[in-house]
């Protein structure tokens, strides 16, 4: 690898920015464009031309040959189209062109990708348009351009468009609650740090998979003699194959102007973390996906794949996505800063309690959010948030919000200083909030941090989610307050009042405890434990009027979207189930019975030169019969998947109910199977061998 002086220059150096664009771009073509972005407001044609072509010159001069319109349709997952600049002369030859209207405006095929219902096949036109406030960058000799992706007749289809809209609306109403604290802004940004967690395997013990290949995690395979019980995973010392991967995904990351930041080994075997750090939250969304495509390209690089799914192997911890989120203005403060002395500072004890209202009045909403089939084996076991929602927020907070809802003073103390016992160490301010790792939603200090999504999702459903819900209790705090005939009294009787309904979502304790359940439910939190059980949420009223009202989502648009949830869990388990069924008869029923015939055949030799057997018989026996089990199983799973119905209404709770059941039976008698035969026998890599691989 190059020298570390060179990272600066490295740095977006496939990235049109903003100081390519000034170098590139006339005075005042690069002033129209800038205030476009600043302000949202349409761009001119000609100076689209002028933009277009500057940046064909300069991905030219980075290799580029072709562009393309990247968007984010509802899968999530980003699509792309690639064009050549190439353009006919007379004379057999050709040049390089690409107009202001290619960039701002595509025309994919929109029919193959899902609609939800919002529109039928044959009118497949859809429309990309650029977001000219994520910056194009050059990738494997293309030019990529951030679009947002509707249907001819406007309805949205991606995840970009309602994701700037909600940034729209918490803006409007952040502004709005900031100018009764005297302070004019134009315009307030959420940002969001989303940290990335991940497997990587070897890519020869992935491909004898076919489990992973098609569903990107083990349907089958017994606990390895050792699992994550010694803790000596989590920040361990980062193996040299697993670094080189690392730091050559930095680079990477770092030339496409990604803020790659931290990196660790994480608490089971093979699995590490990439943070970032944050930025305003629609870039945050273009760059994890990028993070996430790099990691598994260049993870192919090493020797390795890089798995992303919530639950690789049953019985080791799972992968996240921790959504760090907060709220800053054009002037750069963090509205979500408590400052030295919290308890004085009203702004942002107003901030907060909007949080908190917002987290209590659309859990169900945060719930749906990370629903999947994948990260259902995450939420509620013993290693991921609850399916719950709640929030921490720490000892200080709490008890300055307990002294507001009781009408008392708190008076805010100076921070302590931990004296670690060593004297040439100096002393270092104590945080105001320890961690809280088992609570979904923790105010760390600036900034909320959400773990409920999952490793593979896309986390602009859960900030449109976030945004738009924190958006409506600051509209109705600002509704309240511009009316008030004395500003304070009227701010400290809100909070009050807000806290006094809301604190139920609080909760400092152990999230993975027995007792928080129950206590939950005594509070009338929910707990959806399932995505079937989330979905319904979707639509309710009260979440449709939430974002009609923000100008987010029409119903429409909320229904379809509920759809594609319900599709693609049912699809998700059918093709698992399909892929158990396969390699049950393909692989493992195959191998069993050429085991137990080695040893009937043992048995019969023995016997024919006069020497019993029983140890063998015995193990025949109990093979057989084990065999006979399985086989049973796989019917029941192969009756069970016929039997599904095909609406979207009934098959995700028929799957979760009936499918998934027969799905745990056969894996654990194949998994009991596993550690009867030998070695030799079983057609694929065991956990043991996949996740202790030097
Ligand atoms: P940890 O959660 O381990 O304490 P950090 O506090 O460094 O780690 O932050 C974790 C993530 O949160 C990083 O991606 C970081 O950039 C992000 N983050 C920090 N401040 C903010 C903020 N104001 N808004 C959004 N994300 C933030
Ligand atoms: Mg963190």
């Amino acid at each position: 690898m190059n020298t570390n002086s060179k990272v600066p220059e490295l740095f977006g150096s496939m990235v049109f920015n903003e100081s390519v664009m000034k170098d590139r771009l006339p005075k005042d073509i690069f002033r129209a464009l800038k205030k476009t972005i600043r302000e949202g407001t349409a761009l001119d044609p000609a100076v689209a031309n002028v933009v277009a072509s500057a940046m064909k010159d300069w991905a030219l001069s980075k290799g580029a040959t072709h562009f393309t319109h990247w968007f984010q349709p509802m899968t999530g997952v980003p699509a792309e189209k690639h064009d050549s600049f190439i353009s006919p002369n007379d004379d057999g030859t050709v040049i390089m062109e690409f107009s202001g209207k290619e960039l701002i405006k595509g025309e994919p095929d929109a029919s193959s990708f899902p609609s939800g219902g919002l529109r039928a096949t044959f009118e497949a036109r859809g429309y990309t348009a650029w977001d000219p406030t994520s910056y194009a960058f050059v990738k494997d000799g293309t030019l990529y351009i951030p679009t947002a992706f509707c249907s001819y007749t406007g309805e949205i289809l991606d995840k970009k468009t309602p994701l700037l809209r909600s940034m729209d609306a918490i803006s409007k109403q952040a502004c709005r609650v900031l100018r009764l604290f005297g302070k004019e802004c134009k315009r307030v940004t959420t940002t969001v740090g989303p940290e990335q967690e991940y497997f990587l395997i070897n890519e020869d013990d992935y491909k004898q998979r076919e489990d992973l290949i098609l569903t990107g995690r083990t349907l089958f395979g017994a606990l390895p003699p050792k699992g994550q019980e010694m803790d000596d995973h989590y920040f361990g010392s980062i193996r040299p194959r697993v670094a080189a991967f690392m730091a050559e995904l930095d680079r990477e990351l770092w030339k496409l102007g990604i803020l790659a930041k931290t990196k660790h080994n994480e608490v089971a075997p093979c699995q590490h973390e990439l943070a970032p750090i944050f930025s305003t939250t629609n870039i945050a969304t273009d760059h994890n996906q990028l993070m996430m495509e790099m990691m598994k390209r260049i993870a192919k690089k090493h020797g390795f794949v890089c798995l992303l799914h919530e639950k690789p192997f049953d019985g080791v911890n799972g992968s996240g996505k921790h959504n760090n989120w907060s709220i800053s203005t054009d002037t750069g403060e963090n509205l979500l800063e408590p400052g030295k002395t919290p308890a004085s500072n009203k702004q942002f004890l107003l901030f907060l309690t909007a949080v908190v209202k917002a987290v209590d009045e659309y859990q169900d909403l945060l719930r749906v959010s990370v629903a999947s089939a994948g990260n259902d084996h995450r939420l509620g076991a013993n290693e991921a948030p609850p399916a719950i929602v709640s929030m921490f927020v720490g000892d200080e907070i709490e008890a300055i919000l307990e002294a507001i809802e009781a009408g008392e003073t708190y008076t805010d103390v100076d921070k302590t200083m931990m004296s670690i016992g060593v004297s040439v160490l100096p002393p270092i301010p104590k945080d105001t909030t320890d961690r809280n790792r088992t609570s979904p939603f923790a105010f760390t200090g600036n900034k909320f941090e959400f773990r409920m999504p999952g490793s593979t999702f896309n986390i602009a459903c859960t900030n449109i989610m976030l945004n738009t819900a924190v958006a409506e209790e600051l509209r109705q705090f600002a509704d309240e307050l511009e009316t008030s005939k004395d500003f304070d009294s009227a701010l400290a009787a809100l909070i009050q009042r807000e806290i006094k309904a809301h604190k139920r979502i609080i909760f400092n304790g152990n999230g993975y405890g027995a007792e928080w359940p129950e206590e939950a439910a005594k509070r009338g939190l929910l707990n959806l434990k399932s995505t079937p059980d989330a979905i319904p949420y979707y639509t309710s009223d009260k979440n449709v009027s939430l974002f009609k009202r923000h100008g987010v989502y029409t119903k429409v648009e909320m229904e379809s979207r509920g759809e594609i949830l319900a599709e693609e869990y049912a699809k998700t388990l059918h093709i698992e189930a399909m892929t158990m069924l396969d390699m049950l008869k393909k692989q493992i029923v195959p191998a069993v019975i050429s085991c137990s015939k080695e040893l009937a055949d043992t048995v019969a030799v023995k016997k024919s030169i006069g020497v019993d057997a029983p140890a063998e018989l015995d193990l025949v026996k109990a093979l057989t019969g084990r065999t006979a089990e399985l086989l049973a199983h796989q019917k029941a799973l192969e009756d069970a998947v016929n039997a599904a119905p095909a609406s979207t209404q009934e098959s995700p709770r028929y799957y979760h109910d009936v499918v998934i059941p027969a799905m745990e039976g056969a894996r654990k008698t194949a998994d009991a199977l596993e550690m009867m035969v030998g070695e030799k026998y079983w057609p694929f890599p065991t956990y043991s061998k996949i996740l202790y691989y030097v």
